[in-house]
């Protein structure tokens, strides 16, 4: 890759994340109205009841941006976090696969404690609440959540050290993982057992969204769904619905 284009998309990171979404948005629209699983309902009137949470959460995401640059700077300068006591700086490839794997586990433990706490629960229960999962759900989160959320992230990054390129690289990467866990379509069987066993699929994040338990508190797996075999999480769809 060359490097004019590495620093196009390290110094307009969110231009970036925004355009990413706003495609990938339309081409699962488009695979959704092709093969897509659910068809009876209306999936306009849907997104529209999704689409205001991108206002609703707005705010929030102003807020700790700036929050975000200062930890982040501050981490950096005094060499601070668990990723600076590997001593692996210097190799780029190790040091991103290692911060992906750290900020990962963040989320899943994030996730989980979004379930098992009642109060907690409450918030995240807004994503849940969508009755039909599609690529507008990616949008449906509480304000309420989407602040937590962000200050755990933040706190996590600030025990991890991790350093701006990498946070960066993973939320590119991210925007794509979260709309495929999301999408209106389920991959081949053989080939979720394959895609499923390292990363979150569509089939996998579908049995999280199912509304009775313990289907509901499995699959907590944010881009990697070997979290959830590690700590038995981990659940199949139910074969009879
Ligand atoms: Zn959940
Ligand atoms: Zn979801």
């Amino acid at each position: 890759m060359n490097h004019q284009f590495l620093n196009f998309i390290f110094s307009h990171g969110d231009l970036v994340q925004m355009i990413l979404f706003v495609s990938l948005f339309f081409i699962s629209w488009t695979i959704e109205n092709i093969y897509g699983v659910f068809f009876n309902y209306r999936k306009w009137k849907h997104a529209f009841i999704n689409a205001p949470f991108i206002i609703t959460n707005l705010p929030g995401q102003l807020l700790l941006g700036v929050a975000f640059v200062g930890v982040i700077r501050w981490t950096s300068i005094h060499h601070f976090g668990l990723l600076y006591s590997f001593h692996i700086e210097k190799n780029h490839v190790l040091l991103f696969l290692t911060t992906f794997i750290l900020l990962d586990f963040g989320e899943y433990i994030y996730h989980v404690f979004m379930h098992k706490t009642k109060t907690l629960w409450r918030f995240h229960l807004v994503h849940h609440s969508d009755k039909i999962v599609d690529i507008s759900t990616t949008l449906r989160e509480h304000p309420a959540e989407n602040l937590i959320r962000l200050s755990f992230t933040l706190l996590w990054i600030f025990f991890t050290g991790a350093i701006f390129w990498a946070i960066l690289l993973r939320q590119i990467i991210q925007v794509f993982t979260t709309m495929f866990a999301h999408i209106n379509y389920r991959l081949p069987e053989k080939m979720d057992i394959i895609i499923g066993c390292i990363f979150i699929t569509p089939n996998l994040h579908q049995v999280h969204h199912h509304y009775q338990m313990p289907y509901t508190n499995c699959n907590y797996g944010d881009v990697f769904s070997f979290w959830d075999r590690l700590l038995e999480h981990s659940k199949s769809y139910p074969a009879r619905i």
